[in-house]
């Protein structure tokens, strides 16, 4: 990667070198791939260091994908239809 490691910039110019608080804030916007090239790197980097925020990574793709699945899921919207017409009846709408 970078060769140009002669100490001359500041510590802010190094692009791998975030903070957890900076990861933790960037990681739905990377999970979602939402990030530019550089800020999705630099996240990746922190995670694949960090054993403080790697399972909070880990954790938010569990979520992510198990947001996807409901979506994904038909049967979700006749078994929410269900729910939905249960919840009005006992609100007394028994003609629906
Ligand atoms: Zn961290």
């Amino acid at each position: 990667m970078a060769c140009n490691e002669s100490g001359a910039s500041t510590s802010a110019g190094n692009p791998e070198m975030l903070d957890c608080t900076t990861a933790m804030r960037m990681l739905w916007d990377f999970l979602d791939g939402h990030l530019a090239d550089a800020d999705d790197a630099a996240v990746r980097a922190h995670m694949d260091r960090c054993s403080h925020c790697f399972p909070h990574a880990q954790f938010g793709e569990l979520v992510l994908k198990a947001v996807a699945a409901q979506r994904a899921a038909p049967e979700q919207s006749s078994s929410l239809r269900e729910r939905v017409l249960s919840r009005l009846r006992l609100e007394g709408y028994d003609e629906l």
